[in-house]
């Protein structure tokens, strides 16, 4: 194997790591920061060092900790470890221990100096997370009080000038990456179905082009099923001569096996077709790429202050990601790119995307600092300081959650709330049912609404047949919404004794097999939090069916009171908060049924806003949780 560049500056790396607190590493994606830096500062005193190192996501954390592992020839969990939300890999001798960003916030929240850790380093910095800005803050302040902690910020683009200006005494180093021509091709016109343009593209260059595998960036895990299927459709049928296409889908909610698929060589006569969203674009890197499809869009977070909830967008990249996928072309040899715009569109992309906390809810990153004991949220030390509205909705969020008190110190509650892994709304949720003694049913709830893509949209063809199966469970619910629904899945798929029969089940139902086995186990950590916790959670009492699905849709009403709509003539709904019109999605049971109010725990924008995961409400029930928010409500409209 030829060797990493990130090795030719071994020495200078040292070097500044022994010298300073604060050391900022920029290098190309694939120069071996990831997998390299750790080993390099463990290398500099075995028996002393304990390395967190810091990943935006799971994939991402979890992948490099095999690799890791690997290279030292130890097995994964000792040595190498890694945390990521809901899955623990590493024990008290772990001294590499990949982490997402997420989890390092919450053991600085419970250790708040992190005396766990001689050195952290926070890993794709150029991401601009929420969490990774928000660790950014902890960290120069720790730092400057804190003997033997040394720190490192790694990123992929060049724009340091951001962290050197915060990071006071920090020292930069650069790490030159390999870098063949990569030739790029746009499209004359701009083309409507983005997998469609994909999947010829890739047929093209598997016919007319020489070894190399390819890799193509699709926003998410609809379009790269879509792709995959096509191109296993047409695989087989090439003509002779030309290499048989392997497609390899990889994203988020992949099990971790089929992820790992995309880094093994296929057989010869063979080309790699990796499908991917933005996560292949600098944090994993995959060998024998010689050609990128780049489809120009990406999922990202947006914050919908008239709705009240967080949504994935697609929305076009940036040219600093465009110019990321194109590199990827010509990291072993020359390369080319195909991007699926035309050269003017292009030209209209902004330079850079906008950091996360600039366009996301900002009550957690709020409700983090509220407990670490930042009474002066505008004052603090933020990297990026979130504009001042944000800051007000996110406040007054936390107030109605009553996470805050009415001076805007956290309350008990709000404690607890911070360090559960979960957004404020949900821990809010899940804390309240404790009260109420009905923690099960809800923490069954609650563990499928942090898994995405659960319930699955059936193909048109197979619609109706799938709403049949899942009828009864429709049925079984007492017209109290879909929160109860997804309960009435999750019981009968517990009843089910074999796994064939669990995913047999699944399949009619269409319901994301895989991602509810995924629910047991969130289920049984969000237990275990809450054990941690010394919450009493085994005090379930009795109800009624009917009266349980109300305490169940109550309680969710607790953390959900900015997500509710009145029903108006015309069959819409507007919101309480903002009077902004939405309407439920025709996927919920509620669709069609006459109702005065509703809640919304999700909510989609397609041609117009949708209210999806609904339930019914009473308005003396909002009354009753949340007096002073009608009331403020409503004296607004005058
Ligand atoms: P960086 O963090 O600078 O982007 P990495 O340390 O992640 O770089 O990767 C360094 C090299 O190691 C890459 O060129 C990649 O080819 C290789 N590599 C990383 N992870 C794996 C893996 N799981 N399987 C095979 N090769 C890998
Ligand atoms: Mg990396």
């Amino acid at each position: 194997m030829s060797q990493l560049p990130i090795l030719s500056v071994r020495d200078a790396l040292e070097q500044k790591l022994r010298q300073n607190k604060i050391t900022i590493l920029i290098g190309e994606t694939g120069s071996g920061k990831s997998t390299q830096v750790p080993q390099i500062i463990q290398a500099l005193n075995p028996k002393h060092e304990r390395i967190a190192v810091t990943q935006p996501r799971r994939v991402a954390a979890i992948n490099l900790a095999k690799r890791v592992a690997d290279e030292t020839k130890t097995k994964l969990g000792e040595l190498v470890g890694y945390t990521v939300r809901f899955q623990n890999m590493s024990n008290a001798h772990t001294r590499i221990k990949f982490l997402t960003d997420g989890m390092l916030l919450r053991e600085l929240m419970l250790r708040p100096n992190l005396g766990q850790y001689t050195t952290v380093i926070l890993d794709e910095a150029h991401e601009r997370t929420v969490v990774t800005d928000l660790l950014m803050g902890f960290l120069n302040d720790i730092v400057q009080k804190r003997d033997g902690l040394r720190i490192v910020v790694m990123s992929a683009t060049l724009d340091a000038e951001k962290f050197t200006h915060f990071f006071k005494g920090a020292q930069v180093l650069y790490v030159q990456g390999r870098r063949f021509p990569v030739e790029r091709h746009y499209l004359p016109t701009p083309v409507e179905d983005l997998v469609d343009a994909t999947v010829r593209t890739a047929i093209q260059i598997n016919i007319g082009e020489p070894t190399g595998d390819i890799l193509a960036f699709l926003s998410g895990q609809e379009d790269i099923d879509k792709a995959t299927d096509l191109l296993n459709s047409v695989s087989s049928a090439m003509p002779k001569g030309v290499p048989e296409i392997v497609p390899l889908p990889l994203y988020a909610a992949l099990p971790p096996q089929q992820q790992q698929n995309v880094f093994d060589k296929v057989g010869p006569n063979k080309r790699k077709v990796v499908l991917a969203t933005n996560i292949a674009e600098t944090s994993l890197t995959i060998p024998g790429v010689r050609y990128v499809i780049d489809g120009g869009t990406h999922k990202v977070k947006v914050w919908r202050h008239d709705l009240g909830l967080d949504s994935l967008l697609t929305t076009p990249i940036s040219k600093s990601n465009a110019a990321q996928r194109l590199g990827r072309a010509g990291r072993e040899a020359p390369g080319k790119c195909y991007r699926l715009y035309t050269e003017h569109d292009y030209h209209t992309l902004r330079p850079q995307g906008e950091p996360e906390i600039e366009r996301c809810d900002v009550s957690f990153p709020i409700l983090t600092l509220k407990s670490a004991g930042v009474d002066d949220i505008i004052g603090w030390n933020w990297l990026e300081r979130p504009k001042k509205g944000a800051i007000m909705t996110a406040l007054t969020q936390l107030y109605l959650l009553k996470a805050l008190d009415n001076e805007g110190k956290i309350t008990h509650l709000g404690k607890k709330m911070a360090i559960l892994p979960l957004p404020p709304h949900l821990s809010s949720v899940l804390l309240h049912a404790i009260d109420s003694g009905i923690t099960q049913p809800v923490l069954d709830i609650v563990s499928c609404l942090s898994i995405e893509n659960l319930i699955m949209n059936p193909h048109p063809d197979k619609r109706e047949e799938v709403n049949d199966k899942r009828l009864p469970f429709v049925q079984a619910s007492g017209n109290m919404g879909d929160l109860i629904v997804l309960r009435n899945y999750v019981l009968h798929y517990q009843s089910l004794k074999s796994n064939d029969d669990k995913r047999e089940w699944c399949k009619e139902l269409c319901i994301n097999a895989r991602a509810m086995a995924n629910v047991e186990d969130i289920r049984k950590q969000l237990e275990r939090y809450l054990k941690s916790n010394k919450d009493n959670i085994d005090n379930g009492k009795q109800f009624a069916p009917s009266d349980l699905f109300d305490e169940i849709v109550k309680c969710f009403l607790k953390g959900f009171v900015g997500n509710t709509a009145l029903s108006m003539p015309d069959r819409t709904f507007r919101t309480i908060s903002s009077g902004q019109t939405i309407n439920i999605h025709p996927s919920s049971c509620v669709f069609g049924k006459k109702v005065e109010a509703i809640m919304y725990t999700e909510y989609i924008f397609t041609t117009k806003a949708y209210a999806r995961m609904v339930s019914p409400i009473q308005l003396e029930w909002l009354q009753a949780i949340a007096p002073h928010y009608l009331s403020r409500r409503s004296a607004g409209d005058e």
